[in-house]
């Protein structure tokens, strides 16, 4: 028995445009935050990657706007990335669109900005930096704000744009003449300082934690791997993802002259490679997702300025060629397969050189992973996990009473399946 939008208070008219784009069941997430937001409040939804926090999102503040209006922008959506402004106001338009957008990021002109700025916009979805230089120019109005959202909010909340959301939030009102102002904090990770924010910024927020019901979707396994022979290596897995799999990957880089490096390097190897960092022009940036969207390209090399957010269906491996920096970076990074009930694969590569930077992700909470048996995988296409106390050399790994939470074993958590030994078929 499966419910509608419209059994969880959505209009027949919004209900109907989400049918349209494909969304005929909401998701649990959706089915836990859509009525409270309807009914005002605030609320902080920490749901797994790719459980559907956007449209959680997005169709209460329809319903909320309940269409245009000339009187200026009514809902700000503040996200971490240009490539993520792009994709949140595509799903807005998929949901109502009369409503008028807009769009302001970096990395590109201002005239369109300011034109779309002067014809009564709706929404905003901005990144900081732009939103915030226009508003202080008195380009971009922020006082007729009622509905709120940091998605990606931890990251949005943590050093880099803690200052710039801050200022942003000090010129929005808390309420606008009778209306009070609601907020919305999304994010699959919020690590605890997240609360004092929350604490700060939201009005008893309605929680929703996105139900974890069904067995997780993602296998995560770590591949020890030598530096000198890594990229030999990625190139055979990627052979293989693009050949047997028929499914496009991800790689993840720390740096961006790493990430781009890597990409020339792998166009070298023969595979078709986008690039996606931020040292690119907007315009590279925007060709590189539309390839990689579009299946032009069977592999994305990008720094963490991909690891938010971004949802493309194809992804059916990612890969960590260089370890994280935190935690929540690596569930994110990992997060971009295995979305919305799809089957997806991860894999760490770990080399010697790594040890010191996985004992510091597994203390900060990281969780431990099952080794992959690399060789099977590359000679015979049998994905194989094995369960190993800890992939750290031995002596190094974190005592049980160390672990943040308290040494809970970690195969289930969020985003790490561990299936066990599981035989992939060689091909399908
Ligand atoms: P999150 O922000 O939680 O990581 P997204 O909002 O990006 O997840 O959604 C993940 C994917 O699920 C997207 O491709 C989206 O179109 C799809 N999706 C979300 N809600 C539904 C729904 N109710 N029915 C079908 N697909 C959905
Ligand atoms: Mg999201």
């Amino acid at each position: 028995m499966s419910e509608t939008f419209q059994h969880i208070g959505v209009r027949p008219r919004t209900a109907a445009s989400l049918s349209a784009a494909g969304y005929t069941t909401p998701n649990p997430v959706q089915r836990e935050a859509v009525p409270p937001l309807l009914e005002g409040g605030d609320c902080v939804i920490e749901a797994p990657t790719g459980s559907g926090k956007t449209l959680a999102y997005v169709v209460p503040m329809v319903e909320r706007l309940a269409g245009h209006g000339s009187h200026g922008a009514r809902a700000l959506i503040l996200v971490p990335t240009r490539e993520l402004c792009t994709q949140v106001a595509g799903v807005i338009r998929q949901v109502d669109r009369g409503l008028r957008t807009a769009v302001l990021m970096g990395g590109v002109g201002y005239g369109a900005q300011l034109t779309i700025l002067r014809n009564a916009p709706d929404v905003i979805v901005a990144c900081p930096g732009r939103l915030l230089d226009l508003a202080e120019r008195g380009d971009a109005r922020l006082g007729k704000i009622e509905y709120l959202v940091l998605d990606e909010a931890d990251e949005m909340l943590d050093q880099g744009f803690a200052h710039d959301v801050e200022r942003i939030l000090a010129m929005c009102p808390a309420s606008s003449g009778r209306v009070s102002r609601q907020s919305v904090l999304a994010s699959a990770t919020m690590p605890d300082w997240v609360q004092q924010m929350i604490a700060k910024h939201l009005h008893n927020p309605f929680r929703v934690k996105g139900e974890q019901s069904q067995e997780p979707l993602l296998e995560h396994g770590f591949m020890s791997v030598r530096r000198d022979t890594k990229l030999q290596t990625l190139s055979r897995l990627l052979q293989r993802q693009r050949t047997q799999e028929q499914s496009q990957t991800i790689v993840f880089h720390r740096t961006k002259h790493g990430a781009k490096k890597l990409a020339r390097d792998l166009v070298e190897l023969g595979h078709t490679t986008a690039e996606l960092q931020g040292n690119l022009s907007q315009n590279a940036r925007d060709r590189a997702i539309a390839s990689f969207r579009k299946n032009a390209a069977e592999v994305l090399v990008a720094t963490n300025v991909a690891a938010r957010g971004i949802d493309v269906a194809n992804v059916g491996l990612v890969i960590n060629f260089e370890l994280p920096e935190t935690p929540q970076w690596l569930t994110h990074r990992v997060g971009r397969t295995a979305r919305n009930g799809a089957e997806g694969k991860a894999i760490t590569f770990l080399s010697d050189q790594d040890a010191d930077q996985w004992k510091k992700l597994r203390k900060q909470g990281a969780p431990a992973l099952p080794r992959l048996d690399g060789e099977r995988l590359l000679e015979s296409g049998e994905w194989i996990l094995t369960e190993v106390h800890d992939p750290v050399p031995a002596g190094q790994a974190p005592s049980r009473e160390r672990r943040p939470e308290g040494g809970r074993p970690r195969w289930h958590g969020r985003g790490n399946a561990f299936r066990g030994n599981r035989r992939a078929p060689a091909a399908s």
